[in-house]
């Protein structure tokens, strides 16, 4: 459970914090629209803490994916540099992290078929954030991507065998997919030599479901969220028709009072500050004054974030280099990975 999974990546961040050369992160986003707020507290931000410690961090760009809730990729190549747009202007930086898109390393894709064979259909049935995603999706039908994208989710973490994956608790699931895999793959070709693939864990962050203006998780694609590169006003104007409650008293009771609950984490991680706190000053005063207090509070912590996107963003040729240089990379460890496979399996003809 999310307790549970939260006290774990307390622990693992004092490892991190002791050996950060001995660990490498990965993880990803959809090519679907811009990050937004809830990307950012719940997995960007770690990602770049990571990274600046030492930790080799791995970002994917998770294109064929996209695929999963749609018949087609709507505007890619837009999405995917807006994604790595976003990715530089938070501060991950490419010459430490590794930027690529799971499209471009077909060894990467390879290890979908073995891994395929180690779950069962009755596992994959029971995915609860894919049954969410179902629920959410415009389609009719349930795509055979759709069904199996944890797998080959499972694939994108295991290729680079890294062993820490930053991200919101939605994925808890699909990290339980990844170790799954791994172990299964390990105890049936397992070498003399160990295991090929480390169990990789879940780093959750301080606010691992951050809600969106609708009251629901923030996602990019259900139009109730609040992008990293929104204007001021546009923010503004998000946070005001976001969903409260009648309870004029603001109070942080994540259990009890959600939405009122998440906008005051939203404004105290923005400040550096304690949410009690944050809430307790507040008071009385009801949602509109909790909505300005985290209006002015984002504003003011993405003001730089957002000047340096848009600096950023007029040079198109160099974002795409940032691409080639992480597939060139990205693929090196790919190929490695698949040989050690290939050989510990054996049966293939090669
Ligand atoms: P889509 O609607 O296209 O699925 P999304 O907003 O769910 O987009 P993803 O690309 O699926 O974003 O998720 C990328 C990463 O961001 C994952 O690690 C996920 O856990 C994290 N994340 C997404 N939404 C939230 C949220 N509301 N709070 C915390 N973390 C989140
Ligand atoms: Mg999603």
């Amino acid at each position: 459970g999310v307790p549970a999974a939260r006290r774990r990546s307390a622990e693992l961040e004092r490892s991190v914090r002791e050996r950060p050369g001995r660990f490498r992160a990965l993880t990803g986003d959809r090519p679907t629209g811009r990050l937004h707020l809830g990307h950012y507290f719940g997995s960007l931000h770690n990602r770049v803490r990571l990274q600046n410690l030492g930790v080799d961090v791995m970002v994917l760009v998770a294109d064929y994916q996209v695929l999963t809730d749609r018949d087609v990729a709507d505007r890619l190549a837009e999405h995917v540099e807006d994604l790595v747009l976003d990715y530089l202007a938070v501060g991950i930086d490419p010459a430490r992290a590794t930027i690529f898109t799971h499209s471009a390393i077909p060894a990467l894709n390879q290890l979908l078929l073995p891994f395929l064979s180690l779950v069962s259909v009755a596992e994959l049935g029971r995915n609860p954030t894919v049954k969410d995603e179902i629920a959410h999706s415009r389609q009719s039908a349930v795509s055979g991507l759709m069904f199996t994208y944890p797998v080959h989710q499972a694939a994108d973490i295991l290729f680079c065998k890294a062993g820490l994956v930053p991200v919101g608790q939605d994925q808890l699931p699909h990290l339980e997919v990844a170790r799954t895999v791994a172990r299964r793959f390990n105890n049936r070709y397992g070498t003399p030599d160990g295991p090929v693939f480390p169990e990789p864990e879940a780093l959750l962050s301080d606010a691992p479901l951050l809600l969106g203006t609708d009251g629901g998780k923030m996602s990019k694609s259900r139009g109730n969220a609040i992008a990293l590169a929104a204007g001021a006003d546009e923010t503004a104007r998000l946070i005001r028709g976001a969903k409260t409650d009648g309870d004029r008293h603001i109070a942080y009771d994540p259990v009890a009072r959600p939405e009122v609950s998440s906008l005051v984490l939203l404004a105290a991680l923005c400040l550096g500050r304690d949410p009690h706190e944050v809430a307790g000053e507040i008071g009385g005063r009801g949602a509109a004054a909790l909505k300005a207090v985290v209006t002015d509070a984002v504003n003011d912590y993405f003001a730089p974030i957002r000047a340096r996107r848009a600096e950023l963003a007029r040079d198109r040729a160099h974002i795409r280099g940032v691409l080639r240089d992480g597939n060139e990379r990205a693929a090196a460890i790919a190929e490695a990975t698949l040989v050690e496979v290939r050989a510990a399996m054996k049966a293939l003809y090669y």
